[in-house]
């Protein structure tokens, strides 16, 4: 019998309102149940936002130094299970394990950032308003925040924007997906580890479609800090709304690289590979368009169908994969289904498909060529590792067919010629633009959401990332002094 996950409400663990759980499969492994855990209802979200609404008081009243101190409390647990949640993460969700350590990796190095810059966050002056008049803007924390987080990066996403939201003194709910609900409670033990106060962080797993709406609607909670689908974003939207709930949404991508004729087309071909296959193209910021110029366009298909053949596609604990399986049955049937759909419109199959294996959810590493503005395959989301190739005649068509998207979160290109990336920098529609390096990097200094459809409201990371979570007040003050 596998082990039951439990929601963390209020510093204590328990079973869902109604005793009802659900799978947690290894994508690995079709029919696997890796763990169950709790399918909450209305009644288990109504005591998580209860709960953190009653330690809100004290919380709001800590020092940020007090904030801190457990803010670093947690990233040291969290740095001492790194291995430990590695296998976890990649057990869940199914990416390599050199993938899930960059996760870890990658959540350390922001939540490190977000403490630091803690410390220098502060309002603005106007020291002389008049002779007599002292002026200054306050920031306080919101109340209750719900963050609803995605199944693809399910420790790094949640961790950006909890640690900012705990750090400024809100407390908060937190929904893990529905895929990777294990990851999700693992990350309330380590908060519980930190000896946060109890109801300061609450986790409560179950499916998004039946408990989100009743966290989005609670007046007592005042943000929403939300990662995953446009189509999701848009209902919630719609849902905070009513009640004027503040909402961070990072939504999808249809990322494009240009690569244009003086490129480096290995380092081209690198990012590709990296951007686009990394998580099994699983991934926001991922690449899924590539606009070739006719002068490289064979060579570089080439050197990346090379690649292609090079991978491995198999167990993601094993050292020698290069690609594990996609997360479940709903992600490999869309993205079986993108990839018949693609075919039948036309594009060319250069490599890939779905994988003979069929112990788990594979699918290869998949190249269609010749991929027009037409195609569905040239504006869908596919959330896989599926490349569209298409060739352009020059930089100025790339940059029309780069920008003829609903989406703007990330985009690249390659080219050794600076005036040819500044213009790309300029023109391009999208929140991430980044000259010779992949489509996915980043950093957390600098803000992290989409232009278009890829986002709304404030993004995550940066000052910014630390913004979104506070109220702002001017505060006036008249008198000489002594
Ligand atoms: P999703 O279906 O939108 O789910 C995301 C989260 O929302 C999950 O926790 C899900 O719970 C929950 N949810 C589903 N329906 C809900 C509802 N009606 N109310 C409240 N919450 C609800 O997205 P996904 O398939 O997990 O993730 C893939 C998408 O995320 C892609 O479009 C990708 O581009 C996007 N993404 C964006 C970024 C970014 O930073 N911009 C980063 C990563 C991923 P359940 O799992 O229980 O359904
Ligand atoms: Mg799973």
């Amino acid at each position: 019998m596998s082990e039951s996950l439990l929601n963390f409400i209020n510093g204590t663990w328990r079973e869902s309102a109604s005793g009802e759980t659900f799978t947690n499969e290894d994508p690995s492994r079709r029919g696997s149940e890796l763990n169950r855990a709790a399918a909450s209802t209305e009644a288990d979200i109504e005591a998580a936002v209860t709960a953190a609404a009653t330690a809100f008081m004290e919380w709001s009243s800590t020092t940020i130094g007090e904030r801190q101190t457990f803010a670093l409390r947690f990233l040291d647990a969290l740095e001492s299970a790194s291995e430990e949640l590695s296998v976890l993460v990649s057990k869940e969700n199914g990416k390599t394990i050199a993938e899930s350590r960059g996760e870890v990796a990658s959540a350390l190095l922001e939540g490190q950032h977000h403490v630091r810059q803690m410390a220098v966050f502060s309002g603005e002056t106007a020291p002389r308003v008049d002779s007599d008049v002292t002026a200054w803007e306050q920031f306080h924390p919101l109340g209750v925040v719900g963050v609803i987080s995605p199944w693809n990066y399910p420790m790094n996403v949640m961790c950006r924007k909890t640690l900012p939201a705990l750090l400024t003194g809100n407390t908060v709910v937190f929904k893990p997906a529905s895929f990777t609900p294990w990851s999700g409670v693992f990350m309330a033990d380590l908060f519980a580890k930190a000896g946060l106060p109890k109801g300061v962080f609450n986790c409560v797993t179950g499916r998004g479609s039946a408990i989100g709406n009743c966290l989005i609607q609670d007046p007592r909670v005042r943000a929403i800090s939300f990662t995953g689908s446009t189509e999701v974003g848009r209902q919630i939207l719609a849902m905070a709304s009513t009640d004027f709930t503040r909402t961070q949404l990072e939504l999808g991508g249809k990322n494009a690289m240009i690569v244009l004729a003086d490129a480096d087309l290995d380092a081209a071909v690198d990012a590709t590979i990296k951007a686009g296959f990394g998580c099994a193209g699983q991934w926001c910021t991922s690449t899924s368009r590539v606009l070739l110029v006719p002068e490289i366009a064979e060579a570089y298909t080439e050197k990346l169908l090379a690649r292609c053949e090079a991978s491995v596609v198999g167990d993601p604990l094993d050292a020698s994969t290069t690609m594990g399986p996609v997360a479940g049955p709903s992600q490999f049937n869309g993205i079986a289904a993108a990839i018949a759909k693609a075919e039948s419109e036309g594009a060319w199959l250069r490599y890939g498909g779905v994988s003979n294996n069929s112990d788990g959810y594979y699918i290869l590493p998949t190249v269609f060529d010749g991929v027009t503005r037409a195609m569905g395959l040239f504006h869908e989301e596919v959330f896989g590792p599926v490349l569209a190739l298409s060739t352009v005649a020059d930089l100025d068509e790339a940059m029309t067919w780069a920008n003829d998207s609903d989406y703007g979160l990330s985009s690249a290109i390659f080219t050794r010629d600076m005036d040819a990336a500044l213009h790309y920098v300029r023109e391009i529609e999208a929140g991430m633009a980044h000259v010779n390096i992949h489509s996915g990097f980043k950093t957390p200094e600098l803000p992290f959401g989409g232009w278009k459809e890829s986002g709304f409201g404030p993004p995550e990371n940066g000052r910014v990332g630390l913004e979104f979570f506070v109220e702002r007040k001017a505060v006036y003050i008249k008198g000489q002094g002594q």
